[in-house]
This record gives structure tokens, C-alpha cells and sequence, in this order.
């Protein structure tokens, strides 16, 4: 058995997680070596420590950064795995007007700031035109409220609109399949109209980062790895890796589960094609053991942020010896302080996993429960009996 894959086994809630034992054993023969930067850090991103020690998604209510729909619910592109239900949750602002009312009263509300989106027209364009001034008019008053646009297709005078409007980070799903532009989004784009989205914000100050959905081809991978190429010719700030949930499937098309195997692998890919950028995986993946195995790769593959991770993710982290930091923030990945704090030396708390463990057997206490490891996160040693003591695994 490998060095990680033991280690793997001693983190109670994956200690019988299936794994693919050669790509695991070639990740630790790539970043196991002490030296790798690959190795050096990685930030947890969860609602507040008490919630990640239930991994469930509480308090998710007033966001620090919610998300905003010009068109409110409504998209024309109506996308084999979304068919427009992502919006449905969002604030809407279907005017300019609306929009700065709407900004106005979550600022009053403590938010930091807000993902801008709408759904798309038949070109997958979001039709800003009419709000740039009001975005502006934002900025210019609350220079501190952040705004990540989910930019959908521009050219390159949209970029440049979108960058004097003030918007400080911008996103947009990067495709590199033209059968997926095509059978899931019903759209008549190319795969070169995404590669040069990217390149005309790339260009311009905005924050640019852009997102891969792996598995977008009906639970498939198929144009990742070009997507991937893509992002490598233009180097943007940061990648989020997500994987497709196509809860909305129409029954006619429907989507598998993505293999996690798959997604591993693509992960390992991802992290040799882009050693330098900060590689995030977003909160979006399917639940139960696909997330589990998800998540042991993401650590392993040396990703450096993770959302709502599994129970035990953090674990293995520290057990890899990774230095874990943790960020009490719900949904920030996708829109706002990992993106905004890049590279930012303040960026998460430190922890260590006596600290986690510690937290573990309180709540264990707390809660009268026992039998049941430690809810969460049992630590086995090599005797196989709990222990707490073991340190220097990550540093405060
Ligand atoms: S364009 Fe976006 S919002 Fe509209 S259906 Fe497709 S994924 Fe959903």
C-alpha cells in the first residue's frame, strides 16, 4: 500500500472510500515530495467552523455575498442541466433601477459584495448595456462593495465596458467541446468564441476567473481537456473546477453521474497545466460517495481551495501535510473572498488538526454521542484507538 494511500485510511470517514490506488499512487510520486509547492497550502471554505464540523450548509440565508439576476428567472438558452433553475434562488433586478435599490438594501444587510449574473439571450450574451452606469454609479459610492460578474460571451468592447464600470472580478464558463456548445447549451457558438472571451477579459485589470464544468457532456468528459488548454494560453487569476449536478435534467437527455475517477485524473492534468495558478474546486458536485472521492482527490491532486468540504477532507489535508487554513464563509468561492483575496497573505484562518480533532470530541461531548467516532472525524492511529496527540502535522 502507498505511503497516501495509508495515510487515506487512518481519516475514519474515508477509510473505505473506493480509490484508484494507481492514480493515487502517482499523485503521491508527483507532489509527494517535501519540496513540492504543491504541498504547501490549501484553504477550506465553509460557512463557519461549526458547520463544517457537520459539513452541512447553514446560515446560508443572508450571504455575504449573494447573487443577483438582471432577468431575474428568466434564461432563453434553457441549458440541458440548468433549464434556468440556478437563477431561480437569486435576488432579481430586472432594471437599473431595481438593481440599485436592491444593492442598497443588502449593504444595509452587512453583504461584502454580490455575484452579478442573468440568464442568457440565444448568443449567450447577459445583456448589460443598460446597467453599466448604475454599476458604476455603485462603485463610485461603495468603492469597498465587490462585484464578480458572470460575464457569459463578449467581445472585446463589452470587456472594456465592464471593466470601467468598475467589476472587479469576472467569470464565465469556460467550453471546450463544440458538441456540448451545441446538444447542451442549443447554442450556435463556437468553441473559439469562448477561448476569446477569455482572451478579451484576460485583458483587461478584472479579476478573471473563469470556470470549468466537468462533466458538462451529459455526465461526461469531453471537452475539458481542451477547455483546459484554453485557460493555459491565457492565464487568468484563478481556475474554479466544479462538477456538473444536473438535478434539472430533462428525462429525454439525461445526465450520469461523472465518474470520480475521471475526475480525478482531470484534476492531476489541471494542476500539471496550471502549476502556478490557484487552482479552487467550487461547491457544485454531486453529493454522497461521488463527493467523497471528489474531495480525496482534490486534496491530493494539490488543488489550493476547496468549498464545503466532505467530512474528513480537512484530515486528510493536515495528514498529507498540507498547511490547512480555513475560511468561515459561505459560498465565497465562487464570488468573493478567495477570489478578491488571492495570493492575500490574510486569506483564511490557520488551523491545526489537533485543533479539528479537539473541536470533534467537544461536540461529541456536547452532544452525548458516542459509539460513532467522532461524528465526522475519527483519527486512528497505526494501534488503531483514537488519539489526539499526534502534532506538527500543519502548523498555527
Ligand atoms: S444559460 Fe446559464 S442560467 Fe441559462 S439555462 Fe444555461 S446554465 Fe442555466
Amino acid at each position: 500500500m502507498s505511503d497516501w494511500l495509508d495515510r487515506l485510511r487512518h481519516v475514519e470517514p474515508l477509510e473505505d472510500v473506493p480509490v484508484d490506488e494507481s492514480l493515487v499512487s502517482g499523485l503521491e510520486q508527483t507532489w509527494g515530495d517535501e519540496r513540492s509547492d504543491v504541498r504547501q497550502g490549501i484553504n477550506f471554505y465553509t460557512p463557519t467552523f461549526k458547520a463544517f464540523q457537520t459539513s452541512e450548509l447553514k446560515d446560508c440565508g443572508k450571504s455575504a455575498w449573494p447573487a443577483v439576476s438582471i432577468t431575474g428567472g428568466d434564461c432563453k438558452l434553457q441549458c440541458d442541466h440548468c433549464k434556468a433553475k440556478i437563477l431561480e434562488p437569486m435576488l432579481p433586478a430586472k432594471s437599473p433601477e431595481d438593481l440599485w435599490r436592491v444593492v442598497n438594501g443588502i449593504i444595509e444587510e452587512g453583504a461584502q459584495g454580490m455575484l452579478l449574473t442573468g440568464g442568457s439571450n440565444h448568443q449567450n450574451q447577459v445583456e448589460y448595456d443598460n446597467y453599466y452606469s448604475t454599476i458604476r454609479r455603485i462603485k463610485d459610492e461603495f468603492p469597498d462593495f465587490k462585484i464578480a460578474m458572470h460575464t457569459a460571451l463578449v467581445d472585446k468592447d463589452i470587456a472594456l465596458c465592464m471593466e470601467q464600470s468598475g467589476i472587479d472580478a469576472a467569470m464565465m464558463d469556460v467550453i471546450g467541446s463544440q458538441d456540448t456548445i451545441t446538444q447542451v447549451y442549443h447554442l450556435r457558438r463556437r468553441v473559439d468564441d469562448f477561448e476569446e472571451t477569455l482572451e478579451h477579459l484576460v485583458a483587461t485589470k478584472m479579476k478573471v476567473v473563469p470556470h470549468i464544468v466537468i462533466g458538462l457532456h451529459y455526465g461526461h468528459l469531453l471537452g475539458e481537456w481542451n477547455a483546459l488548454e484554453m485557460v493555459q494560453r491565457h492565464l487568468p487569476d484563478a481556475l474554479v473546477l466544479v462538477v456538473v449536478m444536473p438535478f434539472y435534467a430533462p428525462e429525454s437527455r439525461p445526465f450520469v453521474t461523472p465518474d470520480a475517477h475521471a475526475v480525478g485524473r482531470f484534476f492531476m492534468d489541471a494542476r500539471q497545466a496550471l502549476p502556478e495558478t490557484p487552482l479552487l474546486l467550487g461547491c457544485a458536485r454531486p453529493p454522497g460517495m461521488t463527493k467523497l472521492q471528489i474531495d480525496t482527490y482534490a486534496v491530493m491532486a494539490g488543488l489550493n481551495g476547496i468549498a464545503h468540504p466532505s467530512d474528513g477532507t480537512v484530515e486528510l489535508a493536515a495528514r498529507l501535510d498540507r498547511n490547512v487554513k480555513v475560511t468561515p464563509a459561505c459560498c465565497c468561492i465562487a464570488v468573493g473572498d478567495e477570489v478578491m483575496a488571492l495570493n492575500g497573505s490574510d486569506a483564511g484562518l490557520d488551523i491545526n488538526l489537533d485543533a479539528i480533532i479537539e473541536q470533534e470530541r467537544n461536540r461529541r461531548r456536547m452532544s452525548k454521542i458516542s459509539n460513532q467516532g467522532l461524528n465526522g472525524i475519527r483519527i486512528v492511529t497505526e494501534q488503531g484507538s483514537d488519539n489526539s496527540s499526534r502534532t506538527g502535522l500543519c502548523s498555527t
